[in-house]
C-alpha cells in the first residue's frame, strides 16, 4: 500500500515537473500505457496521477480520447494572469506586515540559486523562477494562499509554454531583487507596485508571441524525469 502510494506520487511529481519545465508541451498526448512502462507502474497508478493533474488544470482528460497536457485558451490565459495578480498582491500585503528578516534571508537564498542557473540550464531556471513566487506565498504562513499560488503559477508555466515563442525563463531576476528590497523595507505600496509591474512584464512575454508547435516524443521526455525524487 505504502509502496504503491509512493510510486503514484512520484509519477504525479514527475509529470507535473515535466509540464512545468515545459518539456511536455500543451496538447501532447499522455498515454497511460507508455507512461506506465516508463515509470514501471500500473495504468491505475498513472490514471490517478492524471486525474490529480486534471483537477489542477495542468492536464485535460477527455472521455474516449484519453489525457493530454492542457491547452489553455487565450481567454483563460488572461483570466489566470488576472487571478495571479490578485493573489500575489495579497502575498505582498501580508509579507510587508511581518518581520522582514527571516523572509528576506529565505528569498535571497533562493535568488542566489536562480542567478546561478541563469543562462546555464533553462528548464531549471524556468522552474526556479516560478518557485520564487511560490516561496513568497509560503512565507506568509498561509497554507491556503500558498496552495492557490502554487496552482496558478504552475498554470502560468503552461501558458508560457503555449504562447511564448522563446523558451525563456519566466522572470527577470533583477525584478525579483526589487521585490525583495520593498519587502525588506516593509513598504507594502512599493512591493505591490513592483509585483504588479513584474507580473505585467511576465504576461507580456507570455502572450505577445504566437503559438509554437514542436514535435516531441513523450517516452524520451519522460525518461529524463524518471526518479526525480532521488535527484531532489
Ligand atoms: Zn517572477
Amino acid at each position: 500500500m505504502y509502496k504503491s502510494a509512493k510510486r503514484g506520487s512520484s509519477v504525479y511529481e514527475s509529470l507535473r515537473r515535466a509540464i512545468i519545465e515545459q518539456a511536455l508541451r500543451p496538447g501532447v498526448k499522455l498515454p497511460e500505457d507508455s507512461i506506465g512502462e516508463t515509470f514501471g507502474v500500473s495504468r491505475t497508478i498513472v490514471r490517478n496521477a492524471l486525474v490529480r493533474l486534471d483537477a489542477e488544470g495542468l492536464v485535460d482528460i477527455q472521455l474516449n480520447r484519453g489525457a493530454s497536457v492542457a491547452e489553455p485558451t487565450i481567454e483563460e490565459a488572461y483570466d489566470i494572469f488576472d487571478m495571479r495578480n490578485c493573489l500575489e498582491r495579497e502575498v505582498m500585503q501580508r509579507l510587508c506586515s511581518m518581520d522582514p528578516k527571516p523572509i528576506v534571508k529565505a528569498l535571497e537564498a533562493h535568488l542566489k540559486e536562480e542567478s546561478a542557473s541563469l543562462g546555464k540550464d533553462s528548464t531549471r531556471s524556468i522552474r526556479l523562477a516560478g518557485e520564487f513566487h511560490i516561496l513568497l506565498a509560503e512565507l506568509t504562513g498561509s497554507r491556503i494562499l500558498a496552495n492557490y499560488v502554487n496552482e496558478i503559477v504552475s498554470r502560468c508555466s503552461l501558458i508560457l509554454a503555449r504562447f511564448a515563442q522563446v523558451h525563456s525563463a519566466e522572470c527577470g531576476v533583477e525584478e525579483h531583487v526589487e521585490i525583495i528590497a520593498a519587502i525588506a523595507e516593509q513598504n507594502a505600496e512599493a512591493a505591490i507596485e513592483k509585483m504588479g509591474a513584474h507580473l505585467h512584464s511576465v504576461q507580456n512575454r507570455a502572450l505577445l508571441n504566437p503559438e509554437d508547435s514542436r514535435e516531441e516524443n513523450i517516452v524520451e521526455i519522460l525518461s529524463r524525469y524518471r526518479g526525480i525524487d532521488k535527484a531532489n
